[in-house]
């Protein structure tokens, strides 16, 4: 059976090169790299240079980059260590209503914690409805956090002017890039960010190492205490391996950026044509053009997701319902909630999220494998077309 992996947007595989790179870190290079002898220098020597790379691909100083474990650890350093830090400065803060779990669920215990949140809605894209946002600043807002482009929809958000925003009224701003890292041109200083999170299994690198960016001057409290790795603000023996990857991958990713979203884009595309134009009452969701290459989120209109989720993969295609399935009770997106689809369509909707590797025969396999499936998921389910 012909396998395909369209869930790229949960994770990629390691390329090859990367690797290859990573390798030594487990045998030459297996150091401490806080290590005081010629092994641990050696460690210190591949772990400062993945940090250069790093920097000068979002173009930011080496010293404005610390590493964490991945996306969620450095959404939830971001917004803890930053408004504790400047709680005295001001309590509110906001987030879109399209963030990622990372963001919202650490956005929930700051409020227990005495924070106070408010959520900028999006429109029917999925875009942050900037006027809207506007609208909820307040004296003591000292932060904003939107991200770079969804997880579900890949629709991709107006980052500068959200920062241009913030930063008009004295607020910082964070953007969570991990779905876009790699794939959109990411410049701190163009994109305005104060802090900036993305996480390397997403781009081809390893999973277990993720970066914060934090610009220089910026406010931001300890994450783990422990030794004085990352400055002191994140305790913890260095993942050489993992962030030697991770700075291969990202560099990896940005040299073939543009030739890879071209092909990823036009493989995605022919899947949605065909989709579009074979199946009936199917629409997509997310933003039509301002989207990420590899995205199509689409909701098959009276067929559940789980269902047809189960059928692909028996077919041997992986996709992704946009719903947290907790204990098989699926909920509906709150990304497609928010973007006001019905509960129903939300529960309908599944992500296909192209990679580098994918084929037009991927696509056209996937394209007739769900004309099958969704026809006769909707005539058991009663429904002649
Ligand atoms: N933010 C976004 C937009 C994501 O898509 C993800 C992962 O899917 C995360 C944060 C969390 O990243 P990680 O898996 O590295 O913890």
């Amino acid at each position: 059976m012909r396998r395909v992996y369209l869930d790229h947007a949960a994770t990629t595989p390691v390329d090859p090169r990367v690797l290859k790179k990573m390798l030594p870190c487990f045998s030459e290079c297996f150091a401490n790299p806080e290590s005081q002898h010629s092994f641990g220098r050696a460690a210190a020597d591949a772990a400062d240079a993945a940090r250069d790379t790093i920097a000068k691909a979002i173009g930011a100083k080496s010293s404005e980059i610390y590493f964490t474990s991945g996306g969620t650890e450095s959404c939830n350093w971001a917004l803890r260590g930053y408004m504790r830090a400047n709680a005295e400065r001001g309590r509110h803060f906001i987030v879109s209503a399209a963030e990622h779990p990372a963001v919202l669920e650490t956005a929930k215990d700051l409020e227990r914690e005495g924070f106070s949140c408010s959520v900028a809605g999006v429109d029917a894209f999925g875009r942050t409805d900037v006027s809207a946002l506007r609208g909820l600043i307040r004296e003591d807002t000292v932060l904003v956090a939107v991200m770079a482009a969804n997880n579900e929809t890949g629709t991709v958000q107006p980052v500068k002017q959200i920062a241009a925003l913030a930063h008009a009224c004295g607020a910082a701003f964070f953007t969570d890039v991990v779905q876009a890292a790699g794939v959109l041109p990411v410049d701190v200083n163009e994109w305005g960010a104060d802090m900036l999170a993305f996480s390397s299994h997403k781009f081809y690198g390893p999973k277990g190492a993720g970066v914060l960016f934090v610009r220089t001057g910026t406010r931001l409290g300890r994450f783990v205490a422990g030794g004085h790795q990352e400055r002191g603000l994140r305790g913890g023996t260095t993942n050489v391996a993992g962030v030697a990857g991770m700075a291969e991958a990202l560099a990896l990713a940005v040299e073939e950026r543009e030739e890879n979203a071209l092909r990823v884009k036009a493989v995605r595309d022919r899947f949605l044509d065909r989709v579009l134009k074979e199946i009936p009452r199917v629409t997509l969701n997310g933003h039509p053009a301002e989207r990420l290459p590899g995205n199509a989120n689409l909701c098959f209109h009276g067929v559940g997701a789980e269902q047809l989720l189960a059928a692909l993969d028996l077919k041997g295609i992986a996709a992704s319902a946009g719903s947290a399935c907790t204990s098989g009770s699926p909920e509906p997106s709150h990304v497609l909630l928010a973007m006001g689809l019905s509960a129903e369509d939300a529960k309908s909707s599944l992500r296909f999220t192209f990679g580098k590797d994918n084929t037009a025969e991927d696509a056209d396999y996937a394209a007739d494998t769900l004309k099958t499936l969704v026809g006769r998921l909707r005539d058991y389910a009663g429904e002649k077309e």
